[in-house]
């Protein structure tokens, strides 16, 4: 006789994981888990939602809290202070317990619309990562478009990553998170470290849906430390163009050397005063600016040597 044991406890485990950071989401965050259940329920039998909240100081948990009762494949992480989004990725990729996991911003602007396109092209084993890639910039502030084409063209020159039109909006395979959570660096930079794995990967375009309510929350000082942190933790090569930058030096003041002795013997010392101040300033400049680049390596050292946790959480369920 054939006996099904139906009082066996042990979990099943999830096909999919959708991974959320949210700071300070309160007032789109329902909208938002509303449309994403109604289109996870339509496309998957066995998935979980997972929303980190990095530290928000509005209703975003309490929000988050109250949402429970109806949903029950949701679950919460609540961290004790603001750690950042790379922090509140880290720490679904370790909750997440599907087969495969999305990562989406809570916001709205990564339309749920293309999620069964993700999951199927996964199902068919078609990629190991399947990338959202934004087709349009429109919906962004000039400034904006500025900061990310200076930076993609920076990450490009210096790491040779291509991350023009990348973002956070992915599907990863649980090989692809088994891997990226072995990596043992603190300091981490998820869009650049799912390029760098070189994992199978396809990409899907997407517009980017106007925000559901609120500001993006980056600020000018948060932006240009994640690029440092970017270019620090995946290429050496700004240390080497110090280096080469030094070296050129030393051929010009060769030259100058040569310049200022054959004044001396020709009696026209005193030329070249407009020429050594620039010299000196432009020198001068391009000294800081060394130090500036290896302090930003320095810091990296630091960051990754203290080895203090990612985040710290204060609940969760
Ligand atoms: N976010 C976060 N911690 C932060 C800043 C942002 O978890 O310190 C989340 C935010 O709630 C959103 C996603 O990261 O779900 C993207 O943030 P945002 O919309 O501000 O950035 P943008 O869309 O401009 O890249
Ligand atoms: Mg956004």
């Amino acid at each position: 006789m054939t006996q099904i044991n139906i009082a066996s406890s042990a979990p099943i485990t999830p096909e999919i994981s959708i991974l959320i950071p949210a700071f300070n989401e309160a007032q789109g965050i329902l909208t938002f888990l509303e449309r994403l259940f109604a289109m996870m329920n339509s496309v998957c039998l066995n998935f979980e939602i997972w929303v980190i909240d990095d530290g928000s100081s509005d209703a975003t948990w309490g929000q988050l809290s109250a949402a429970q009762a109806h949903y029950p494949q949701l679950h919460g992480v609540r961290f004790t202070r603001n750690f950042g989004k790379e922090a509140a990725i880290l720490a679904g990729l370790r909750h997440a317990q599907g087969k495969a996991v999305i990562v989406m911003d809570a916001d709205g602007q990564h339309p749920v619309e293309i999620l069964p396109d993700m999951i199927n092209l996964w199902r068919n084993g078609k990629a190991q990562i399947v990338a959202g890639q934004k087709a349009s910039r429109v919906i962004e502030s000039f400034k904006s478009r500025v900061n990310s084409f200076v930076f993609n063209k920076l990450m490009r020159a210096l790491t040779g990553l291509d991350l023009s039109n990348a973002s956070d909006f992915k599907l990863l395979d649980r090989h692809v998170v088994e891997v990226m959570l072995a990596f043992p660096e603190k300091v981490r930079f998820f869009r650049g470290m799912t390029v760098w794995t070189g994992f199978n990967t396809h990409f899907i375009s997407f517009d980017v849906s106007p925000r559901l309510a609120g500001n993006s929350h980056w600020s000018n000082a948060q932006l240009m430390q994640l690029a440092v942190t970017a270019i620090t933790s995946f290429s050496a090569k700004p240390l080497g163009l110090v280096l080469r930058l030094g070296f050129l030096g030393m051929i010009a003041a060769f030259l100058l050397l040569i310049q200022a002795i054959y004044s001396w013997f020709a009696g026209i010392a005193i030329s070249g005063w407009t020429s050594l101040t620039v010299v000196v300033l432009f020198f001068g400049s391009a000294n800081l600016m060394a130090i500036g680049i290896l302090g930003a390596y320095l810091a990296q050292l630091f960051n990754e040597i203290k080895a203090r946790p990612e985040f710290l959480v204060r609940e969760q369920f």
